[in-house]
């Protein structure tokens, strides 16, 4: 696995006594769809967290996903999809998303409970909350729906991640038009498989696993890593499924060792005051052997937590350039604690 970057050095004068200092900084090539990553801004990973109870004071009286509204104001899917309507496990429900991006999208909500702290949010709830999902998915996929190609799931967790509410749910979604992304790295995956004869992503995990820079551990057949080229500031946690290609190849087993990594990712960023993220799935269409499902958990936070500037500034949103404010080979010292399974 060929993992490039390019080293600079920028040159300062200190104002009063002219003494030069030198600033390093690093851009590095994802080996697979080529796509750079600025490893610069070096700074200390801590932030100071916000008082929870001030900051979600009020906001469960216009909460739409709240259970004395939820059932009430959310729509219902049409018959031919969703019989019943909308999808129920216990107190948590599924239903369609009326901001839609695509055809065939839904909202799913963690439960009752309004506020969910990023550190009470088990394994067990993760996974509940993926199995409705999945029974979207396969009503979806039994009804052969023509968007029945990807099974997405996105995670924007708390308002600095981009969600709107406090609340805590799952973007839910079958397309057949895979987001940008996603759509970048299945055309080199296939390319990368056409050239070598091998999948990329397994050659990049027993690299990784043997490299042992940015490696944190496995849950059953989930490998977890520090990107080599992450997109957040604080780096991104990356989990590769062996022998699987699509969402819905995923198995129970597969849910639970996904969760219990999720987890523990959390918890790792909590420490440095960290308390939102972004969490996609990535997926190949069924058959597509040239990839492997692998989801991206992506810290979210501030340039100034007092201003509320979000880590989102001209160069990543224009120039869709990441920057990355530590090694992600130190990132992962910082995170490994929490993944010794
Ligand atoms: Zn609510």
């Amino acid at each position: 696995m060929k993992f490039e970057a390019h080293l600079k050095e920028t040159v300062v004068l200190d104002p009063k006594n002219k003494t030069t200092r030198a600033i390093p900084s690093e851009i590095r090539k994802d080996p697979l769809t080529g796509r750079t990553s600025r490893i610069c801004h070096f700074m200390k990973l801590k932030w100071e967290k916000p008082d929870f109870e001030k900051m979600t004071a009020g906001t469960e009286k216009i909460c739409p996903f709240c259970p004395d509204k939820v059932l009430s104001i959310t729509p219902y899917f049409t018959e031919e999809l969703i019989p019943e309507g909308r999808l129920v496990s216990g107190d948590m429900v599924l239903f369609p998303n009326i901001a839609p991006y695509d055809n065939l999208g839904a909202v799913a909500t963690f439960g009752s409970r309004h506020y969910i702290p990023m550190t009470e949010i088990t394994p067990e709830l993760i996974v509940k909350g993926f199995q409705l999902a999945f029974e979207f998915f396969k009503r979806v996929e039994n009804s052969k729906h023509p968007e029945s190609v990807y099974h997405i799931i996105n995670w924007n967790y708390m308002p600095a991640s981009g969600s709107s509410l406090i609340h805590p749910h799952l973007q839910v979604f079958s397309t057949s038009s895979a987001p940008n992304l996603m759509r970048q790295e299945l055309e080199a995956a296939k390319e990368y498989y056409k050239a070598n004869g091998t999948n990329f992503w397994d050659d990049l995990v027993k690299s990784e696993e043997s490299e042992k820079k940015r490696f944190l551990g496995r849950t059953g057949r989930t490998a977890w890593l520090s990107s080599y080229a992450p997109i957040g500031v604080a780096g991104d946690v990356l989990a590769v499924v062996d022998s699987v290609n699509s969402t819905l190849g995923l198995t129970e087993k597969d849910l639970s060792d996904i969760a219990l990594g999720l987890t523990r990712a959390m918890a790792a960023y909590d420490r440095m005051g960290i308390y939102s993220f972004n969490m996609n799935f990535f997926t190949g269409a069924k058959g597509d052997d040239f990839t492997r499902f692998h989801l991206l958990f992506s810290p979210r936070t501030f340039f100034n937590q007092a201003l509320g500037t979000p880590d989102v500034g001209a160069l990543r949103n224009l120039f869709n350039e990441t920057l990355c404010m530590a090694f992600p080979e130190d990132i992962r010292d910082m995170l490994s604690p929490d993944f010794n399974f």
